[in-house]
């Protein structure tokens, strides 16, 4: 009887301690709406107000699906799919346009748990283009698809497909007449003059990394590119290492800012590379390479990222990066400016 009652009792004390382990676990999440050299004065209070919301609604969504006990993967879907729904980002609708005035996206996701990884390029019709990426991931034996394929893919999938003009607005149009004019006064048709406009230019492609109940890390990325990029152009967000990396051994990272320098200086996999073989914390390793490495070689933009602990990193070296967060203990911030 007596040994009943012990085993019974170890049994009991098995159990609640894997629920309150389950429950101790750190779920955090963070996000981006894009990187650059904005002044405070430049956004007018009611634009201001209409970021910061887009952002804590797509926050709050990502974060409520960590909290029901689901996956780091679908929180990065599910807040990064409201932020291509807005047109405010250079994401889905509102995406910048390319020199031929159409948009092209790109996006890419990482699971941490098991490196797998998706990716599309270049896609004009794929409704939500993170969705593609996953599509990608789980349901294909690649990791990246561009272009035609890549909508054929989709539409196999049963991925909603749009015309190019449903990701069309004004505002894009404006920047692109802008960009075009400055080329001309360059006598610049490379665009060149372009990548140099950083000045009072925001980005705004979107990036979500998240850490779940399992302890699984998972990172997204969704763009249209750059203003006047040429057709065909394909930056660093969907390229795994770049833009977008995710390991659960140290951490997620999504990249924003000057695709061609993100490119080149790997930024994503640098950060977690730091962290793996040198022992570096998550914001040491982004400062060594955002504020160091990128910034030689003179990129400009910014991260966001998660390690396994639930500690963020919100590190950009332009005056602003739209970024909200939530970590474990609950802290939450929306911000613009400052770092
Ligand atoms: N990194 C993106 C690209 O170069 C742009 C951005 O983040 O704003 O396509």
């Amino acid at each position: 009887m007596c040994k009943i009652f012990f085993f019974l009792s170890l049994f009991v004390a098995i159990n609640f301690s894997s629920v309150l382990g389950q429950q101790d676990k750190p779920i955090a999440l963070a996000l981006h709406g894009g990187a650059g050299n904005i002044l405070p004065e430049s956004i007018d209070k009611a634009s201001e107000k209409a970021y910061l919301s887009k952002l804590e609604e797509a926050l709050d969504a990502g974060y409520s699906v960590l909290e029901a006990g689901g996956s780091s993967l679908d929180a990065v879907v599910t807040a990064i799919y409201i932020l291509e729904q807005s047109p405010l980002f250079n994401a889905g609708i509102g995406s910048v346009l390319n020199a031929d005035g159409k948009c092209e996206l790109d996006a890419s996701i990482m699971n941490g748990n098991n490196l797998a990884a998706g990716a599309v390029a270049g896609v004009r019709r794929v409704k939500s283009p993170i969705a593609a990426a996953r599509a990608v991931m789980e349901r294909s034996s690649h990791v990246m698809l561009s272009g035609e394929g890549a909508e054929l893919f989709a539409a196999s999938q049963k991925l909603e497909m749009v015309e190019n003009d449903y990701f069309y607005t004004e505002k894009r149009k404006e920047s692109l007449k802008k960009v075009k004019e400055k080329e001309k006064e360059n006598d610049d048709n490379e665009g060149r003059g372009r990548l140099n406009e950083s000045n009072n230019y925001k980005f705004g492609t979107v990036g979500v990394v998240a850490l779940d109940k399992n302890g699984d890390l998972a990172a997204g990325t969704s763009t249209g590119g750059m203003t006047n990029k040429r057709f065909g152009r394909i930056g660093d967000s969907p390229i795994i290492g770049a833009g977008t990396y995710a390991d659960n051994q140290t951490c997620a990272v999504s990249s924003t800012g000057h695709g061609e320098f993100f490119i080149r200086a790997v930024v994503a996999y640098r950060i977690a590379a730091l962290m793996e073989y040198k022992g570096l914390s998550l914001q040491e390793a982004a400062d060594e390479v955002i504020h160091k490495k990128l910034k030689n070689m003179g990129g400009e933009g910014g991260i966001i990222a998660i390690d396994k602990e639930g500690n963020i990193s919100l590190t950009f070296n332009t005056s602003a990066m739209f970024r909200a967060y939530r970590n474990h203990k609950g802290k939450k911030e929306i911000l613009i400016f400052g770092e």
